[in-house]
């Protein structure tokens, strides 16, 4: 290819923000958009949270606290600390320079902008151009757990309950009246060659992503679709990926995790990359009209994940491999 690929990653807020940095650093021999899950989006103190959304943005500016996996490097408290003082809410970690963001994501939306053009504001400001990060859709989706201790909005779940319910199933509200977003569509008008699934969340974050209205379609076009297991040895890195999947029914492996992304979208993925401790799960799909590949997914620096990146890309150049490497 003399051209860049032009790669879309989906992406949530740990693994999908680790895996866009990777990506990152090999532009410009990829163009890259990734489209940031709005599942996990909320309301707090009246201002509109992105939580997935900003991860990836700080990721790509280098300026994630990549200790906790979330919110800015360099953050002070001062502001929280205050609202817990005066009895305000202090459940959900608002830090100082985090707060400036939705401050300003907030004044934008006020204004009357849509999420893609505040997303396109933010990606400027954070001089992370060319790479854009898009919200999967403009309109509101909000994923929903039903639990054995009742329902809860994703953000109850994941933080004020510390995942501790149990997952009986889980709704996507709003994916019937989304679409994608403007930004995805600009980008995808020009064409996409791969479309990447982080390791990420596959219930939490990419099947929100996933179950907006005409994603799979206009994700479909492009000519590879890879991708990464977020389980390696049958753990997740981090959060509650392999509870879940044990509370669902399902088998806490890459194999599982291959086995229910495909069977929520048939044939949608066509190579699955599983971590080279998981060979044994890769040689069940032997056979199997998909690929599989093996290689190093834990990215527990800048360097690992460049380098998964680099090995997904060859992966995808390489597109007669079969099996493991
Ligand atoms: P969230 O929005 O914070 O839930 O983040 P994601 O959905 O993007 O990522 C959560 C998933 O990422 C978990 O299931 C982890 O197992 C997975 N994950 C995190 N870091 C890594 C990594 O370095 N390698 C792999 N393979 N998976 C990872």
């Amino acid at each position: 290819m003399t051209r860049p690929m032009r790669v879309v990653l989906l992406a949530g807020g740990g693994g999908g923000a680790k895996l866009a940095a990777g990506l990152a650093a090999l532009v410009p021999t990829i163009e890259l958009c990734v489209v940031a899950n709005t599942g996990d989006d909320f309301e707090h103190l009246g201002l509109l949270i992105c939580p997935d959304f900003d991860s990836v943005l700080y990721s790509l500016a280098k300026q994630l606290d990549t200790k906790k996996g979330w919110g800015r490097d360099g953050e002070t408290w001062h502001v929280l600390g205050e609202l817990t003082a005066l009895g305000g809410p202090d459940w959900f970690g608002v830090g100082d320079r985090d707060l400036a963001l939705h401050l300003l994501r907030n004044s934008m939306i006020h204004k009357g902008y849509d999420l893609s053009r505040v997303a396109a504001e933010l990606c400027g400001h954070f001089d992370i151009r060319p790479t854009r990060v898009v919200p999967a859709s403009d309109q509101p989706v909000r994923t929903v757990l039903t639990t054995t201790e009742g329902q809860l909005d994703f953000q109850d779940y994941f933080v004020g309950r510390r995942c501790q319910p149990e997952v009986i199933s889980i709704d996507y509200v709003g994916v019937d009246d989304a679409t994608p977003s403007m930004g995805l569509t600009a980008f995808a008008r020009e064409g996409i060659d791969a479309v990447i699934v982080a390791p990420s969340n596959p219930l939490l974050s990419i099947e929100p992503i996933l179950r907006i209205t005409g994603m799979p379609a206009l994700l479909s076009d492009a000519d590879q679709i890879v991708a990464v297991s977020p389980l390696i040895d049958g753990q997740a890195i981090k959060g509650p990926l392999a509870k879940i999947m044990v509370e669902l029914g399902r088998q806490p492996t890459s194999a599982g995790w291959a086995e229910l992304v495909d069977t929520q979208h048939p044939n949608f993925v066509n190579h699955w990359i599983f971590d080279t401790q998981d060979q044994r799960h890769a040689d069940r799909f032997a056979g199997s009209p998909q690929t599989t590949a093996c290689m190093n997914t834990l990215m527990n620096d800048e360097g690992a994940a460049t380098a998964l990146a680099r090995a997904i890309i060859q992966a995808l150049l390489s597109t007669n491999r079969q099996g493991c490497a």
